[in-house]
C-alpha cells in the first residue's frame, strides 16, 4: 500500500486530495496545526475524517516536519500548507514569507537528509506570474510576483528546482491557477460572493462589499486539480506544470452568473470598499495547460458557469439547512461579515 503525507490537510485542496488518494488505495497521513478550536470541517464534510492518520506539524518548526516524515514513512509528500491568502500577505508579510516560502526549504532539507527517495509535490501558484501583460501564461512565461504571498511562492518554486537539479530529488512544482469549490475558504472572492448570494436570497444579508471588480482570473474546479498533483508524481521524471482552464473571467462576470442563479441583479447589492483593494493587484490570469495535457493527459471538465452554479447552489442548500436548525460541519455560520473586520486601507496615498 502506498503512503502519502499531505501537509495542510485541513484546507480545501488537502481535503480533496486526501479523498482522491484514499479512493486510489493510499494510506493517507495529514498534517494539521494545533489551534484552539478544531477546524476539521472539510474532512468531515467529505466523510473522510476517520480515515486519515493525523500528525501535528507547523511549517515554522523544522523538527515537527522531520517527525512527520519519520512517523509516516511516505512514498509521496504533497506540500499544500501555506499562508495561502494574498490579501493577508499584505497584512502579515513576514509570517507569509516564513511559512509559505522558507517552510518549503525546511521540507526539502528534511527530504534530502532523511528521505531522499520520496516524491515531492509543491503547491506553486499562478500568482508568481504577477501583474503581467501576457495574454496567457505557461511554464516558460516570465515570473513577476506582485504580493508578499507571490514572492514567497516564487522563492519556494525556485528552491524546488534547485533541490531537483542540485540533489536529484524527485520534486515538482504544480503551477495551479485559482481553483474553487464549496470547500473554498470564505475570504477568497468566489466563496465570499457565493456565501453572500445565498444569504441575500434568504433575506439574511442585503449588501456585499468587494474590492477590484475588474480583475480577471482563470478559475477551475478544485476536485479536478488535485488529480493533476498526483499525476505529476507518477511520471518518469519530475517537472513543473501549469494547471488551468485556459479561460479568463472578471469578478463582474462571476457576480452576473451568481446573482442570475437567484434571479437578482448584482448591481443592486454590491458596493466597493477601498479596504479590499490591494496595493498591487494581479489584473489578468489565463493559463496555458498544453504541457499538462500532453505529458500528464490532464484536462479540465468543469467550466466557469458550472463552477459558479455549483458553489451558489451548495451555499444556498447549507443556509437553508441551517435555517431549519440542522447542524453539520461547515464554516460560514460563525464567520463574521468582513465589514466587521477592522483593517487599515491597504493602498497608501502618497
Ligand atoms: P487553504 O488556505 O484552504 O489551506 C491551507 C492549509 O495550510 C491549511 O490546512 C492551513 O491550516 C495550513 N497552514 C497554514 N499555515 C500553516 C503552518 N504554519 N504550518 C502548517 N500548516 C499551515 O489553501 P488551499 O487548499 O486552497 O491551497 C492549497 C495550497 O495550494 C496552498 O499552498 C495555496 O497557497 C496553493 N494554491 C492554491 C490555489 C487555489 O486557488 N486554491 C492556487 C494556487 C496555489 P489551518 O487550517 O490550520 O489554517
Ligand atoms: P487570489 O487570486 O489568490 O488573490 O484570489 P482572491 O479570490 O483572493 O482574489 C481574486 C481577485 O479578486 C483579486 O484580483 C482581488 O483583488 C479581487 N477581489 C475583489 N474584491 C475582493 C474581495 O472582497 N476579496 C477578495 N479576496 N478578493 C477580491
Amino acid at each position: 500500500m502506498k503512503r502519502a503525507l499531505i501537509t495542510g490537510i485541513t484546507g480545501q485542496d488537502g481535503a480533496y486530495l486526501a479523498d482522491f488518494l484514499l479512493k486510489k488505495g493510499y494510506k493517507v497521513y495529514g498534517t494539521f496545526r494545533r489551534v484552539s478550536t478544531p477546524n476539521f470541517w472539510r474532512l468531515q464534510y467529505l466523510n473522510i475524517f476517520d480515515k486519515i492518520e493525523l500528525i501535528s506539524v507547523d511549517l515554522l518548526d523544522s523538527f515537527s516536519i522531520i517527525e512527520s516524515i519519520k512517523i509516516s514513512r511516505p512514498n509521496e509528500i504533497y506540500n499544500l500548507a501555506a499562508q495561502s491568502f494574498v490579501g493577508a500577505s499584505f497584512e502579515q508579510p513576514i509570517a507569509s514569507g516564513e511559512i509559505t516560502g522558507l517552510g518549503v526549504t525546511k521540507i526539502l532539507e528534511a527530504i534530502r537528509n532523511i528521505a531522499p527517495d520520496v516524491r515531492f509535490y509543491q503547491a506553486s501558484s499562478s500568482e508568481i506570474f504577477g501583474d503581467n501583460t501576457f495574454s496567457e501564461q505557461s511554464e516558460t512565461t516570465h515570473f513577476n510576483p506582485s504580493s508578499p504571498y507571490a514572492a514567497a511562492k516564487l522563492y519556494a518554486h525556485n528552491m524546488v528546482k534547485i533541490y531537483r537539479n542540485g540533489y536529484g530529488l524527485y520534486a515538482c512544482n504544480g503551477i495551479l491557477f485559482n481553483h474553487e469549490s464549496p470547500l473554498r475558504g470564505l475570504e477568497f472572492v468566489t466563496r465570499k460572493i457565493t456565501n453572500s448570494v445565498a444569504k441575500i436570497r434568504l433575506g439574511l444579508e442585503n449588501n456585499l462589499e468587494l474590492g477590484n471588480l475588474d480583475s480577471r482570473r482563470d478559475w477551475g474546479y478544485a476536485p479536478e486539480y488535485v488529480e493533476a498533483m498526483w499525476l505529476m508524481l507518477q511520471q518518469d521524471k519530475p517537472d513543473d506544470y501549469v494547471i488551468a482552464t485556459n479561460e479568463t473571467h472578471s469578478i463582474k462576470e462571476f457576480l452576473n452568473i451568481a446573482f442570475d442563479f437567484i434571479g437578482l441583479n448584482w448591481e443592486n447589492y454590491i458596493s466597493v470598499n477601498e479596504k479590499f483593494i490591494r496595493p498591487v493587484d494581479v489584473r489578468h490570469l489565463k493559463g496555458n495547460y498544453t504541457k499538462s495535457s500532453e505529458n500528464l493527459g490532464w484536462k479540465p471538465n468543469i467550466h466557469f458557469k458550472d463552477l459558479v452554479e455549483i458553489m451558489v447552489k451548495s451555499d444556498l442548500e447549507r443556509w437553508i439547512k441551517w435555517q431549519k436548525g440542522e447542524h453539520f460541519a461547515w464554516d460560514a455560520w460563525n464567520y463574521p461579515n468582513e465589514k466587521r473586520i477592522l483593517s487599515r486601507k491597504l493602498k497608501l496615498e502618497r
